[in-house]
């Protein structure tokens, strides 16, 4: 199959306040906003890059607030071909309930959706409450891989949605 003009839908999901928003912004338009956002988001960014010598199309769903009344809806994982799963660095309960977002991304999404896991909000070292081992542990014991992001000052965005998508690139081939 060609990859030639690939359109690659990534999802983000995790709790609400985790930074899925501004690592979608900074991503896509390198912008970061501090401070609550619009009630209505956007649905999806998109972003075009190139990957081995090949122009791909990154288009990266959020959740736009749903996650807060655990309404995803199914048009949000179909034909996802990536998922940044999202907790924060600062929150401890975020990373908890990791598992259950893990549980519904497998229940809904496709089934050879690549995930990456990524541990958010590293600028805020003193309020760090998850420690990057335990992010890396519970990466292995579920295969996903792992990065730690800041959104704020742009430490590994790019490395993060870079790698997801080369991954997806390289199983798509
Ligand atoms: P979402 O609900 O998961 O989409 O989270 P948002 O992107 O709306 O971010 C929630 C809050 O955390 C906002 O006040 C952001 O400015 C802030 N935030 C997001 N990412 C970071 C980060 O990497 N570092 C810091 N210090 N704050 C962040």
């Amino acid at each position: 199959m060609s990859n030639r003009n690939s359109l690659y839908k990534l999802v983000l999901i995790g709790d609400s306040g985790v930074g899925k928003t501004n690592l979608l912004t900074r991503f896509c338009r390198n912008e970061f906003n501090i401070g609550s956002k619009m009630t209505i988001g956007v649905e999806f960014a998109s972003k075009t890059m190139e990957i081995e010598n090949t122009t791909i199309k990154a288009q990266v769903w959020d959740t736009a607030g749903q996650e807060k009344y655990r309404a995803i809806t199914n048009t949000f994982y179909r034909g996802a071909k990536g998922a940044l799963l999202v907790y924060s660095v600062t929150e401890r309960q975020s990373f908890v309930n990791l598992k259950n977002w893990l549980t519904e991304l497998r229940e809904n999404s496709p089934k050879d959706i690549t995930i990456m896991l990524i541990g958010n909000k590293i600028d805020l070292a003193d309020n760090r409450e998850v420690l990057t081992h335990e992010g890396t542990n519970f990466a292995e014991e579920n295969n996903l891989n792992f990065i730690e992001t800041s959104a704020k000052d742009a430490t590994n965005v790019e490395y993060a949605f870079l790698s997801i998508l080369t991954d997806i690139f390289e199983k798509n081939k």
